[in-house]
């Protein structure tokens, strides 16, 4: 099997939980056995080493991947993360993670994601878009509009994508739009990559208390993660009425059991760096953050933030994962026997890649579609999957995590059937 040694902990990872979350599926739906087996290990993996030129003149030498999962339903997609903790483990768990999100979306895409192990943060722009342009053009042989779609991800962006974009169409010798999402505007991206991942969990958090006939309006929730997609969610969450009673970044954690004043919050993180020391709220521990009372609790940070010990004390009836990972598969049992609801990333955080893929389409289209007509597909495909996932939870009698990976499974698995098996 060709999954990627573990490198570091000797603990349960990533990887391990997502093969997990397939086996417990593959067994609800009976899937073919021959189709989980290829479902078990990615399809294609690269490891390329990148030179960097430094601002300083000294040379360094960074490690990066990219690596499809399955790609049977169609191009690899998604995100590519620059961070210090990367690895191929991680990197081969976020692609498989997105075989079963495409899915459960029901987007004509496989699952792929790259990674960078670097610190971006201590980086000059100079060096970051050398590090990105050498990195694409390593990957180069995986990637095109109809083979594999980057997007952003952790420390990644839109002007990130803008050179991955650029790279990709000089090497190619042609402007190539649709060989990248979350683009800016100006060369045919979507205005707000994150920010739809942002509306999307609102969606899910909507849906998810109307099926509980919960109230929007006055309920308390905590966020972890305040970048790209926490800082627009508390905005959106805040604006439609609800307490954002707490929330952390890697730096602190404020509360205030009023609600805190999200747009001064805001402005206090744009003028700081971080939501600590913000004057209207008191500061807390990060980890107290999932202990406080409330009614709903959403991770929008990194992989993990939710473990054994987090699962038994976490105080919210309901969780909605706007983070990839963030939960354990031995945190995500303990919160399945406690009767805690859980709308899992693959099916929360997915309008992120779902207005990926009508970026994609319009590229390839040649044509912008009319105002709204994104923004209502949006609703409309976050809905149905959600209104599914539910149906399929209730009747197997299993949680929202099992039932999402079992219809992505199937779907997966119907793919792999039609097609059958090359050569
Ligand atoms: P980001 O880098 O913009 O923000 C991450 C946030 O998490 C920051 O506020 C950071 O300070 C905080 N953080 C990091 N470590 C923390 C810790 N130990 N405790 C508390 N906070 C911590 O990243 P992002 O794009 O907002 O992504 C967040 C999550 O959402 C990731 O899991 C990512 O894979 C997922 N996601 C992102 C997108 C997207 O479009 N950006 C789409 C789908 C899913």
């Amino acid at each position: 099997m060709r999954t990627p040694e573990r490198p570091r902990e000797q603990g349960q990872d990533r990887w391990s939980d997502i093969l997990e979350h397939l086996a417990a599926a593959a067994k609800l739906v009976d899937l073919d056995p021959d189709f989980h087996r290829r479902l078990q290990s990615p399809s294609r993996s690269l490891e390329v080493s990148i030179p960097v030129r430094m601002d300083d003149g000294s040379l360094e030498v960074f490690t990066g991947w990219r690596i499809h999962h399955d790609t049977t339903r169609g191009p690899g997609k998604v995100g590519i993360r620059f961070h210090p903790d990367v690895d191929a483990r991680e990197v081969a768990a976020l692609a498989a993670a997105m075989t079963f999100k495409t899915a459960v979306m029901d987007l004509p895409f496989g699952g792929a994601k790259g990674g960078v192990r670097c610190d971006p943060t201590t980086m000059s722009l100079g060096e970051l878009e050398r590090l990105t342009r050498r990195y694409t053009w390593e990957i180069l042989p995986l990637l095109g509009p109809d083979k594999d779609v980057p997007a952003p991800d952790v420390n990644t962006d839109g002007r990130v994508m803008a050179w991955l974009m650029d790279t990709v169409s000089m090497a190619r010798g042609e402007g190539i739009t649709a060989s990248v999402t979350g683009k800016p505007l100006s060369i045919g991206g979507t205005a707000d990559h994150a920010g739809g991942t942002a509306t999307g969990v609102v969606m899910c958090v909507r849906d998810t208390f109307q099926e509980l006939g919960i109230e929007l309006a006055g309920k308390r929730v905590v966020i972890q993660g305040f970048g790209k997609v926490g800082a627009p969610l508390a905005f959106l969450l805040h604006s439609a009425g609800m307490r954002v009673v707490a929330v952390s970044d890697v730096h602190g954690a404020v509360m205030n059991s009023g609600g805190l004043d999200v747009p001064a919050l805001s402005e206090h993180a744009a003028a700081t760096g971080t939501v600590a020391g913000y004057p209207g709220g008191e500061p807390i521990e990060q980890a107290e953050l999932f202990m406080i009372e409330c009614d709903i609790a959403i991770p929008a940070a990194l992989e993990g933030a939710i473990d054994r010990e987090v699962a038994r004390h976490l105080a919210a009836p309901v969780i909605v994962e706007a983070a990839n990972g963030p939960t354990t598969a031995e945190a995500d049992a303990i919160l399945d026997e406690r009767g805690i609801v859980v709308v899992p990333d693959i099916l929360a955080n997915a309008c992120g890649v779902t207005s990926s893929y009508f970026e994609w389409a319009q590229n390839r289209q040649g044509i912008a579609w009319l105002d709204g007509v994104a923004a209502s597909r949006l609703a409309h495909t976050m809905h149905h999957a959600f209104t599914t996932v539910w149906a399929s939870s209730q009747t197997h009698k299993v949680s929202l995590r099992r039932a999402s990976y079992a219809i992505a499974v199937e779907r997966i698995g119907e793919a792999m059937s039609v097609r059958g098996l090359f050569p």
